[in-house]
């Protein structure tokens, strides 16, 4: 016994150092919390490891809409039923969200960790006290060459069925100098795109007075490194004109806009608590693809709002089909309790709500295989992931969005290095996928 215990690595504390297990769930915002949580507990000597040999099981859980939270539980309650006697640590949105609840209803997570300062997860896990990490070294859960930089922390726009801001809070923006030199140290570990990412990246800054994007873009574009830089996430009331001008000028800024526009109808957005129209977010995507040529744009719906009519979802049909997205999600309201839109009457069934998304994503698949098509016989640039098979790649071309967008298949007659990008010609499609035939050109 006495011997184990002495051979037991020691933490700088010099406590028994721990091994960890982490489950990410949720956001890309949420997975750069999961991957601060193993940066700290890293430097604070614990170790990563597969989850019969963890002595914590860290569940960085997601709160956002119903689903999610169950999902959350249900995988405290499944590793406690596979391992009773590990600590469960219970992470994230949902222990931010609920934590006085879950304390009496939850006695298999051991341990409740809100969000806010992932760092913290240290001292809430007996580890000592947390050291300063280096967001740039952190280890990272993306696809290889891909990294997620969160610029912003909670939102200011409180849209009525969202619960984000009661669990994230006000709007924070980090400062430039240290996204930049995060962005810098993320570019010289070999990391090839940068997503910046947060609730709404278009209201960068704007806690500190100022629409700040355009500025942050000008600082990124003076690192010297050949790199994608992606945008997510953009709140289409926010968007800056002066956006569009580094998108003309500066080739490694990914020309993908992620605009969630929720909805069409003026109803709808009004009882959203959103200020755009059916017009207005027309007349953004015509400016988008005027000034910037090659854009391609997705955007996020959400169907079965309380007091969603025929008429209101006709209204986004038609919007839809003249906008004709290159990528587009859909999501059924969840009524969410603490939102503004708890209280809102003449609810839509969840059936009919189910209808209208499956509806709205069948009608998408011939709009974006469309814009899929026109590719077919030209030469594209692929960011490679990994290798599949023999000279068999799985990639992202720049009209591909981590986790979200079809991906593409690259067949190359030399190997590629996993990482990096290379170029090759589209052969087809497959729903949503491209095939890339590649001599492994840069
Ligand atoms: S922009 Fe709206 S939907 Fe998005 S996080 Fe903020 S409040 Fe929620």
């Amino acid at each position: 016994m006495l011997s184990c215990v002495l051979n037991a690595k020691r933490s700088r504390s010099g406590r028994i150092a721990n091994h960890y297990f982490l489950d990410p769930f949720g956001c890309a915002k949420n997975q750069v919390d999961a991957e601060s949580m193993m940066a700290a507990l890293n430097e604070a000597g614990w170790q990563t490891s597969e989850c019969a040999e963890a002595d914590y099981i860290i569940i960085n859980s997601c709160a956002f809409i119903e689903s999610a939270k169950r999902e959350s539980i249900n995988a405290v309650l499944n590793y406690h039923r596979q391992y009773p006697y590990k600590k469960i640590v219970l992470a994230g949105c949902l222990a931010q969200r609920y934590k006085h609840e879950l304390e009496k209803i939850l006695p298999e997570a051991t341990i409740l960790f809100g969000t806010g300062n992932p760092e913290q997860i240290v001292t809430a896990l007996g580890a000592g006290a947390p050291s300063h990490i280096d967001k740039g070294n952190r280890p990272l859960l993306s696809s290889l060459g891909s990294a997620y930089v969160k610029i912003t922390e909670g939102c200011n726009n409180h849209c009525s069925f969202c619960a984000i801001p009661l669990i994230r809070g006000k709007l924070c923006s980090r400062p430039i100098d240290d996204i930049v030199s995060e962005c810098q140290t993320l570019l010289e570990r070999g990391i090839y795109e940068l997503c910046l990412v947060g609730q709404d990246t278009a209201s960068f800054g704007m806690d500190r007075g100022k629409q700040e994007l355009p500025i942050l873009l000008e600082k990124i574009a003076t690192l010297p490194h050949k790199f994608w830089l992606r945008l997510l996430y953009l709140h289409p009331d926010h968007i800056p004109d002066s956006l569009f001008l580094y998108y003309r000028e500066e080739p490694r800024f990914l020309p993908y806009f992620d605009i969630p526009l929720q909805h069409a109808s003026g109803t709808m957005l009004d009882s959203m608590n959103r200020h755009g129209t059916s017009t207005s977010y027309i007349q953004l995507i015509e400016k988008i693809r005027t000034q910037v040529p090659n854009a391609v744009i997705r955007s996020t719906f959400l169907v079965g709002f309380p007091g969603e009519t025929e008429r209101d979802f006709r209204t986004l049909l038609r919007f839809q089909k003249t906008v004709s997205l290159d990528w587009l999600g859909c999501f059924c309201y969840s009524r969410e309790e603490g939102t503004p839109a708890y209280c809102l009457s003449h609810h839509v069934p969840k059936q009919l709500a189910l209808k209208r998304k499956q509806m709205l994503e069948e009608k998408q698949v011939a709009i974006t295989v469309s814009h899929l098509d026109q590719l077919i016989g030209t030469t594209v640039a692929v960011l490679i992931e990994r290798e599949i098979d023999k000279g068999i790649y799985i990639g992202r071309t720049y009209g591909q969005a981590p986790e979200v967008d079809g991906f593409t298949i690259v067949h190359s007659i030399v190997p590629l290095a996993c990482g990096s990008v290379s170029h090759g010609i589209v052969q087809s499609r497959e729903k949503y996928n491209l095939h890339v035939y590649s001599n492994g050109g840069k």
